[in-house]
């Protein structure tokens, strides 16, 4: 099945009213730096800190009432997991978040406090999936995927729709890419609208799987490494349906960041725009400030989260963070 406009249209009319339409602001630095106005999409302010809560509350709004009653599960120990929570007790509905033992206790607790009852299995991600696929088997739950399904895509596409009516004449949209559900719904509604506007995705070397399955021309397994843009890591699936597709179809660009761009994304983002991001969110502004994107018009960066653990961000922007960890 493939997302057109007219889902992510669709979908703009579910999660009217369960989502925040965040602001799109002109940033004066990185206006002045590029030569031309660059705008922030603020959606690091929306409900749960991360846009993912848009695909969620689609995804779970076009279940049929008997799925309702049976409730939703996920494998996830960051943002998609806080959306599903947040979702699904909007919608009084149960949700279960499975995660690894490895999992630190402030997630956890993050994803217990929204409302979700948290499974903790095994010592892997995939001991995490197992305990996903054993509920959805034995107790009837539905399963609802990161990025690689098209009513997530769909959900995460409104933010193009958004971004073409705050600025009409974007020359280029900067998305933060790893398993690639909103570069995917993003690009799908910017292009849809504005067949000239450049999609570019940006992602971090640390273990890039969307660039690495690009360039293969099929999807790729890359060795998942720690790095600051930690939403952005994990794979994009063997046998991705829809992002990949989409991705190769629609993006003009992907480029890759260091760990020392993205610290530098992140403080700038909080000295100069006032702005509390988390790696995966500061990736558009990195990658400006890196020069890593040279478009030439007005360009929108989507600040896509802001859940960092905040010691962690205190120490990056007091430039405390030590070589050993900005290069991990
Ligand atoms: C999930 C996430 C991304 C990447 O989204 P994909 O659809 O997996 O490409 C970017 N930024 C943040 C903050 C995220 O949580």
């Amino acid at each position: 099945m493939a997302v057109t406009l007219q889902h992510i249209r669709a979908a703009r009319g579910r999660i009217c009213g369960k989502v925040e339409r965040t602001p799109t602001v002109l940033s004066q630095s990185l206006s002045n730096r590029a030569g031309h106005p660059v705008y922030l999409k603020l959606e690091h302010h929306q409900t749960t800190g991360a846009f993912k809560l848009r695909g969620a509350s689609n995804a779970i709004a076009v279940l049929s009432p008997e799925q309702r009653s049976r409730g939703v599960v996920a494998a996830s120990t960051g943002n998609h997991g806080r959306a599903l929570a947040h979702a699904a007790k909007l919608e009084g509905m149960r949700a279960v978040i499975c995660m690894s033992k490895l999992v630190p206790q402030n997630k956890l607790a993050a994803i217990r406090d929204l409302g979700a009852e948290v499974r903790i299995v095994g010592n892997s991600q995939d001991d995490a999936q197992q305990e996903v696929d054993r509920l959805v088997k034995e107790e009837g739950l539905v399963m609802l995927p990161p990025f690689d399904h098209p009513e997530i895509i769909a959900g995460q596409g409104t933010l193009g729709l958004e971004i073409m009516a705050q600025v009409p004449d974007a020359a280029a949209v900067l998305v933060p890419l790893s398993g690639g559900g909103l570069a995917a719904g993003v690009a799908e509604a910017v292009k849809g609208i504005s067949p000239g506007t450049k999609v570019i995705g940006i992602s971090m070397e640390r273990g890039a799987a969307m660039k690495a399955s690009l360039d293969a021309g099929h999807p790729v397994q890359v060795e998942e490494l720690p790095t600051l843009a930690d939403s952005l890591g994990g794979g994009i699936g063997l046998d991705n349906r829809l992002t990949f597709t989409m991705c190769r179809n629609l993006l003009d660009d992907v480029v890759l960041l260091t760990e020392d761009e993205i610290a530098a994304g992140i403080r700038h983002a909080y000295a100069q725009e006032r702005e509390i991001v988390e790696g995966a969110g500061a990736m558009g502004i990195a990658a400006l400030l890196a020069g890593k994107a040279k478009v030439g018009g007005p360009t929108v960066l989507i600040l896509s989260g802001r859940n960092i653990d905040m010691d962690l961000h205190r120490r990056i922007v007091c430039g405390e963070l030590t070589a050993k960890e900005s290069a991990a």
